[in-house]
């Protein structure tokens, strides 16, 4: 019997594999099970150049399982190890700097297992004791039996072992008696061995007799040895494809479209990439992805390594050139990782491209449940909207779909402002803004429906690339001032009329401040009264609500324009009533604020060409006391205006109208205006 110090540089190796790798524990079944599987490929490899003779088609690597001894026992029939190679790859291990490297990466299992090829010496990790039993497929090699108590000494005895292969067999410590529970291995077995490219048993198939799980004559198989992404996609099938998606997520609905990637230069990467349904809340779509290296299983979250907006998508990625046992900071700055990344981008962009060229009614038909996922590519990665330019799409009111190019000339003279500007009209709720819709398609313009969750987003992105262009709600203003055609008309009424109409309308609104009226000159067959809510100020409230840092905006309350169509003819109706019934009234309150308004402008007509500190201070004084004088007289001419405007059935019918119109009149307001409309009828 041979017995030899592990040759690690650093006092004693075990303790520092315990404490520091403490979270990722379960690592070390993925780590045993993988260097099984590479024995055996290595013998597979061997047989195909002649240099092996014996059977190499039934390979496998079978997990044993001793719950009362609390022993695990992995076996493989691989190529094993002669002494010479124990003594080379089991007993000197590699191990410089260790101190240094252990503190920069606490707590980093993977990290440090990588690093230094200690995937073997992680099952000390779990187990107090380990004996490895090995016999090379060499000719005449002999068996031998390696062990170790977790100290740094070991021996080495020859060994009872008929065929070519290795086992390992982990005494499990009590701390870490979970791993020696048949449920936790199983899982741990399909979490990283699913898709190992060698079988794996464990345990027995189970089947239903007498009313319970019974232990069959067959060996459970753990994985798929040739799942899609490694076959040619010549070879597969459209449902090939779906059965692999349900064999990964076997709840998931159905995926939209799938794009099978395979590169090998400059890198090697292969896998499948399903594009999922996506409707709304981005959130619980995320991160489904699955890592693979050589087919074993290493994580699914992959921020970092594929752009964020692709973590949406589901699948697997397979690569042995992503340094998977790194940390992920170190990950994100790998100039590999950073080149996979943008190519997996180009990929996705290209198979779009292909599928909308290819088969555009389909595309069309599953844009919804695809949306999402294109804008969040195009706003937050640069070169993917400029590829996503060629297969976005816009869709109309009518449910007519068109990519930017085509959509621009369908606009493009019809639509443009008096300042050269396409005007893009869109809504974001169909049946709430009906009535703007209808008065856009009176005027023969195209309508978008922008109601997504991305949209808000990707108008202010798409503003700021279009050339001359702008969006605009459609409910954001009158159509005529959406799109303004000629310079300003003049207005039918005069100041003075303005200034008596303004507040009779304002008295309809319960929050008056919130309602400012403006008149215009429609036609007879527009609406009398129509409100709207200015583009600018709602894109402000949208974003601050987004957290866009703009609290300022988000605390302002909504303020809306009421907008009187003053050739409407009960807009005339109205005016002459003012004009009829309350303006006699204000006669002597409009003389009043005439006078006082004639001597406040004599006042500053003497005073115009001086600067204000020149300004004597008696002026000064009275100008002051002029301007309290007429706001006060005005607040009263109002207060009057007021009280007679709510108080006028036609003007309240017509601004709750306009209220409805824009699903704004709500609760007792709607029922009065029911009362109200049925005795005016
Ligand atoms: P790594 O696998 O990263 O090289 P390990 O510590 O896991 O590091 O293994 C060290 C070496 O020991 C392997 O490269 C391989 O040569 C040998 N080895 C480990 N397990 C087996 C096995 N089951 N059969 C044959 N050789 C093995």
């Amino acid at each position: 019997m041979q017995t030899g110090k592990i040759g690690v540089t650093t006092e004693n190796i075990f303790p520092i594999i315990k404490k520091f790798l403490y979270s990722d524990h379960e690592i070390f079944l993925r780590e045993l099970v993988s260097n099984a599987v590479d024995a055996s490929q290595k013998l597979k490899t061997l047989a195909s150049t002649g240099e092996f003779k014996g059977e190499v088609e039934n390979l496998k690597v079978s997990i044993h399982l001793d719950e009362k001894n609390k022993t695990l026992t992995i076996s493989d029939m691989g190529i094993g190890m002669t002494e010479e190679e124990v003594n080379k790859y089991i007993n000197q291990i590699a191990f410089s700097s260790a101190e240094e490297f252990l503190e920069k990466y606490k707590n980093q299992a993977n990290a440090i297992i990588g690093h230094f090829g200690l995937g073997f010496y992680s099952a000390f990790m779990v187990a107090n004791k380990v004996e490895l039993i090995t016999k090379s497929y060499k000719e005449g090699a002999a068996a031998i039996k390696w062990s170790c108590d977790g100290s740094t000494d070991y021996t080495i005895e020859p060994a009872q072992k008929e065929t070519n292969g290795t086992d390992i067999i982990l005494y499990i410590e009590e701390e870490s008696k979970e791993f020696a529970e048949e449920s936790r291995i199983n899982d741990l077995l399909k979490k990283y061995c699913k898709f190992l490219p060698v079988t794996i048993v464990f345990g027995k198939e189970k089947e239903w007799k007498d009313g319970k799980y019974e232990d069959t004559d067959k060996e459970k198989v753990i994985n798929n040895t040739k799942p899609a992404w490694t076959i040619k996609p010549s070879e597969l099938k459209d449902e090939d494809y779906k059965n692999f998606y349900r064999e990964l997520y076997p709840i998931a609905e159905e995926p939209l479209f799938n794009i099978h990637l395979n590169v090998d230069y400059p890198f090697n990467l292969t896998g499948i990439l399903y594009f999922p349904k996506i409707k709304s809340n981005i959130e619980i779509q995320k991160n489904k992805i699955q890592l693979y290296c050589s087919q074993v299983y290493v994580t699914d979250s992959v921020e970092g390594i594929v752009p964020d907006f692709l973590t949406l998508l589901h699948g697997v990625l397979d690569s042995p050139d992503i340094p998977l046992n790194v940390s992920r900071s170190y990950l994100q700055s790998d100039s590999n990782v950073k080149k996979i990344s943008s190519h997996i981008s180009k990929k996705v962009a290209d198979r779009l491209q292909e599928i909308f060229k290819n088969q555009r009614s389909e595309f069309e038909s599953k844009w919804d449940s695809l949306k999402l996922f294109i804008e969040y590519g195009m706003i937050t990665d640069e070169k993917f909207y400029e590829r996503a330019e060629k297969f976005f799409l816009f869709k109309n009111v009518d449910g007519k779909y068109f990519t930017i190019e085509e959509y621009e000339k369908l606009i493009q003279s019809e639509q443009k402002d008096k300042n050269g500007k396409v005007v893009y009209l869109y809504t974001t709720d169909k049946d709430a803004q009906f009535t703007f819709i209808e008065a856009a398609k009176n005027k023969a313009y195209d309508v978008l429906v922008m109601d997504g969750q991305l949209d808000a987003h990707l108008i202010n992105n798409m503003e700021s690339k279009l050339k001359d262009a702008r969006f605009a709600r459609v409910d954001s203003d009158i159509i005529d001032n959406l799109i303004p055609k000629s310079e300003d008309k003049k207005s039918n009424l005069n100041e003075q009329q303005k200034e008596i109409l303004s507040p009779v309308f304002k008295s309809c609104f319960n929050s008056r401040d919130q309602f400012n009226v403006v008149f215009e000159n429609m036609t007879e067959n527009d609406a009398p009264v129509i409100i709207t809510q200015s583009e600018w100020m709602r894109r402000m409230k949208e974003m601050s609500a987004m957290g866009g840092g703009m609290n300022f905006y988000g605390e302002m309350p909504d303020s809306y324009n009421v907008v009187v169509n003053t050739v409407h003819p009960i807009v005339n109706k109205i005016l002459s009533d003012t004009e009829q019934q309350i303006a006699p009234q204000l006669t002597d309150l409009n003389n009043q604020i005439a006078d006082l308004q004639k001597e406040h402008d004599a006042l500053d007509k003497v005073n115009a060409d001086k600067k204000y500190d020149e300004i004597p201070q008696t002026d000064k004084d009275n100008l002051e006391t002029l301007n309290k004088k007429i706001t006060d007289l005005k607040t009263e001419r109002d207060q009057k205006l007021d009280s007679f405007g709510k108080n006028h059935p036609l003007t309240k019918q017509l601004t709750d109208l306009a209220l409805l119109a824009n699903n704004m009149l709500k609760g007792e307001d709607l029922s009065k205006f029911v009362k109200r409309s049925i005795s005016l009828l």
